[in-house]
C-alpha cells in the first residue's frame, strides 16, 4: 500500500482529512525535547504516523451555551476512534502492524497536565495538515481549529505529506481568540493552560481535587451538601459522557475566521465578541510590536517557528475567503434565471 491508497482509505472511512508523518521527524522535532513526546518512546518499530482529522459539525458553535459543543464533541471522537480503528485493521489485514495512539489521554510520568504521549496538534502539523494559531491550537485552512486528531502507528514506511511553512494563523493583528477567552490564557503563540482549564475543564480531574478535598476534610453537614451540589453532579456526567471534563469551552474555536466552514456558517454569528475589553486589545498589541521589533517570545523562538509557520502569514485566509465568495455568486448565478435562460 502506498501512501494515496491509505489516504483514500482513511477518506472512504470518513475522515474528514489525512496527512502522514514520518517517525523519523516526529522522533527528532519533540514538541518539547525535555518532554518528548515521540514515536520511538511507544513503539521503536513505527516507521509512520497515518494522521486523522475529524472536523466539529459548525452549528454547535451557534448555540447559546457550550453545551451542544461538548455535547458534539463527545460523538466526534467516538466516531474518529472508530476511522483509525477500521483502519488499522486494514493495514494489518495487508501484512503491515498497525495501532492507535490514545490520543486523549495523559502521560502521568510528563508534566501531568493533558499531556499525552503524543501531541496530536504537532502531528497534524508535521503531517501537512495546518499550523498553529495564536492559542496554540492547530489551524487547518479548512475547518480552522474546530477539529479532533489521531494518529495511527504503523511499520509501514509511507512517503510522508510536506510540513506548511506558510503561517495558517493571521496572528496579532487578528487576536480574536485572545478577545474572546474568558479567563485571559491565551498569550503570544502559548497558552496559560491552568487559566484555560479553569472553563475548557469545568467538571475536569483537576477541578475535582478542591471539591474532594473540601469533602474529606468538611463536617457532616458540609458532606451531605456537597454531595447534592452541581460539582458532585457535573463529575458524574463527565464520568458517563465526557461532558464538562474536558473542551468545555468552545470560544476561541467559535471565533477563529479561518475554514470555509466559519465563512459560510459562523461569521454573521460571531462577527461581535463580547468579551472584548479594552485590556485584552493593549495586549494584542503588545504582541504585534514585540513581534515587530524581534523580541524574545518563546511561542516564537527557533524551535517553536517550525510550527508557527517560518515563512509567517501570507494571506492564505483572505484568498480562501474570495475563493468561497466566488464560488457563493457562482451557485447564486445558477440558481436565479438570467433574462436569457428565462425567456
Ligand atoms: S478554550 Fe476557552 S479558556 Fe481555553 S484558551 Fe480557548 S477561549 Fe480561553
Ligand atoms: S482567532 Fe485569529 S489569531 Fe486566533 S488563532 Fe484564529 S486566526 Fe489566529
Amino acid at each position: 500500500m502506498d501512501a494515496e491508497a491509505v489516504k483514500q482509505l482513511a477518506r472512504d472511512l470518513g475522515a474528514d482529512l489525512v496527512g502522514i508523518a514520518s517517525a523519523k521527524t516526529l522522533n527528532a522535532f519533540p514538541p518539547d525535547p525535555l518532554w518528548p513526546q515521540t514515536p520511538d518512546r511507544i513503539s521503536e518499530s513505527c516507521k509512520s504516523v497515518i494522521v486523522i482529522v475529524s472536523r466539529i459539525p459548525v452549528a454547535a458553535f451557534r448555540a447559546k451555551s457550550g453545551v451542544a459543543v461538548q455535547y458534539m464533541d463527545m460523538m466526534v471522537l467516538r466516531r474518529m476512534d472508530k476511522i483509525a480503528y477500521r483502519l488499522a485493521q486494514a493495514l494489518e489485514r495487508e501484512g503491515h502492524p498497525a495501532f492507535v495512539t490514545a490520543a486523549q489521554e495523559t502521560d502521568w510520568d510528563f508534566k501531568r497536565a493533558s499531556y499525552g504521549r503524543l501531541s496530536t496538534r504537532h502531528l497534524g502539523i508535521e503531517a501537512g495538515l495546518g499550523t498553529f494559531g495564536l492559542e496554540v491550537n492547530i489551524l487547518t485552512p479548512e475547518f480552522g481549529p474546530r477539529i479532533y486528531l489521531t494518529g495511527v502507528l504503523t511499520d509501514l514506511e509511507l512517503e510522508p505529506d510536506q510540513i506548511m511553512t506558510e503561517q495558517v494563523c493571521i496572528g496579532e493583528s487578528c487576536s480574536r481568540c485572545l478577545y474572546s477567552c474568558p479567563t485571559d490564557a491565551v498569550r503570544h503563540f502559548g497558552i496559560d493552560k491552568r487559566n484555560c482549564a479553569k472553563e475548557a475543564q469545568e467538571f475536569g480531574f483537576m477541578t475535582s481535587l478542591p471539591v474532594w478535598d473540601r469533602f474529606i476534610d468538611g463536617d457532616a453537614e458540609t458532606r451531605k451538601d456537597l454531595i447534592r451540589s452541581r460539582d458532585i453532579y457535573g463529575f458524574w456526567q463527565g464520568l458517563l459522557r465526557v461532558v464538562g471534563s474536558f473542551g468545555d469551552c468552545p470560544r476561541c474555536l467559535a471565533v477563529c475566521p479561518v475554514g470555509n466552514d466559519y465563512h459560510a456558517y459562523l461569521a454573521d454569528h460571531q462577527k461581535v465578541i463580547p468579551e472584548k475589553t479594552d485590556e485584552k486589545v493593549a495586549k494584542a498589541k503588545g504582541f504585534k510590536q514585540a513581534r515587530k521589533e524581534g523580541d524574545d517570545v518563546s511561542g516564537l523562538n527557533d524551535w517553536n517557528m517550525r510550527w508557527v509557520g517560518p515563512e509567517g502569514y501570507k494571506g492564505i485566509v483572505a484568498r480562501q475567503l474570495q475563493e468561497f465568495k466566488a464560488k457563493q455568486r457562482q451557485r447564486e448565478e445558477r440558481r436565479t434565471p438570467t433574462s436569457e435562460n428565462a425567456e
